[in-house]
């Protein structure tokens, strides 16, 4: 098969699509790979590095779609790429089509076959390609909340780990999944006080069993989380609801239970935040203060880490890419349940029902 692997375009993205390493893989299966001039450089891959490996470098965007019939990318494709795609072509990548009705009914229009990451879903409903980069957003939190703290930053001028004769931070954690698992880890790593709460007992036992023993698990209730409040120095919200908005665990009345120069980290935000108070920001202006209290709600918290970032993401999309690569699309699907939910468009018809729910559109 011939893959290709465009620049991502997206405003401050820059992760890849596929490494050197994945590429080196596919071309000894005897697919072909081509690469957009300096598509993995901000990344930490140059060109060279991938030729090395036996990918060929096309200079334009325009070229890379006009030669695969794979694209494996990063992000859903923006408007001006959609008239690059061509009929009948197989594109891999993350969509988040029910947020975007333009892609969605840009890409029936051009005919193509929509494959997308953060559908694809293990019999246990995990979703595997969502879930690196959740990791890495977790452990970012608590990297990001500790700078945020500093008091040149706005923050309280608290060191998390403490010193001898210093008593450490103290961190809560809202929502004990892959990103709250992940903060308390480094958190707890860096010495701190930790608190990881949740409404699930049985993730709570299993965090309990698993996590360092300065990590204190707490079942999730707004008079317990009122508690914490007054002493605490860091806020991670990590909650979610599948297919639903984020609920406002601290509501803005609450800000003032907190000491001021407390930072509250919204890693929720892509699900509208578990903070009333939380609106996105970026990695250029990532936080604001209201009412004393800082709040940080990037909502691509791993575009800071590309190159961590990618490596994550691509050691999760490669199986995939390689049965795709050998197999064909049907065949791949066929012999893999979790890949075939990732179909969300197949040449002009949604086969994703949400989807077509969201928008009112034919399944
Ligand atoms: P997850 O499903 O692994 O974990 C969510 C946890 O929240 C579950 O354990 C669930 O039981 C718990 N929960 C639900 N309601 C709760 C409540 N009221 N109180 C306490 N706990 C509650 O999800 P995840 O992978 O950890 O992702 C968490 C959020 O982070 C999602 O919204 C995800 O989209 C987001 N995220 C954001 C970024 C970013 O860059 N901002 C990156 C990755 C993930």
């Amino acid at each position: 098969m011939i893959i290709g692997v465009p620049k991502e375009i997206k405003n401050n993205e820059n992760r890849v699509g596929m490494t050197p390493s994945g590429v080196a893989e596919v071309v000894k299966q005897g697919h072909r790979v081509f690469i957009q001039h300096t598509a993995g450089i901000n990344s930490g891959f140059p060109d060279e590095a991938y030729q090395a490996v036996g990918a060929h470098i096309l200079p334009t965007i325009e070229d890379i779609y006009a030669t695969a019939e794979m694209i494996v990318k990063v992000k859903e494709p923006i408007v001006t790429e959609y008239n690059l795609i061509r009929k009948g072509q197989l594109l891999f990548t993350y969509f988040h089509f029910a947020s975007d009705r333009e892609l969605t009914l840009a890409m029936l229009s051009n005919k193509s076959i929509c494959l997308a990451y953060e559908t694809v879903e293990e019999a246990d409903h995990s979703l595997p390609l969502l879930i690196p980069m959740s990791e890495v957003a977790g452990r970012m939190s608590i990297q990001e909340g500790a700078r945020f703290l500093e008091k040149p930053q706005g923050g309280k001028g608290i060191l998390l780990g403490g010193v001898p004769g210093v008593k450490p931070a103290k961190v809560l954690i809202l929502g004990g999944g892959v990103v709250g698992s992940n903060a308390a880890q480094i958190a707890a790593g860096m010495g701190a006080d930790v608190t990881i709460t949740d409404i699930n007992l049985a993730r709570l036992r299993y965090l309990s069993e698993t996590l360092p023993k300065n990590v204190k698990t707490l079942y999730a209730s707004e008079l317990r989380i009122r508690k914490e409040l007054p002493d605490v120095d860091l806020v991670v919200g990590s909650v979610l609801i599948p297919g639903d908005k984020a609920p406002h665990l601290i509501t803005k009345e609450m800000l003032s239970m907190m000491q001021p120069g407390t930072v509250l980290v919204d890693v929720a935000i892509d699900q509208g935040g578990c903070f009333e108070t939380s609106h996105p920001t970026t990695h250029s202006a990532p936080t604001y203060i209201v009412d004393g209290i800082v709040h940080y709600a990037v909502a691509n918290i791993p575009g800071a880490v590309p190159y961590t970032s990618t490596l994550a993401l691509t050691n999760a999309t490669l199986p995939y890419v390689m049965a795709l690569a050998n197999k064909g699309w049907k065949k791949a699907c066929k012999e893999n349940p979790a890949l075939a939910l990732g179909l969300n468009i197949v040449e002009g018809k949604i086969v994703y029902k949400a989807v077509a729910d969201v928008f009112g559109l034919k399944y």
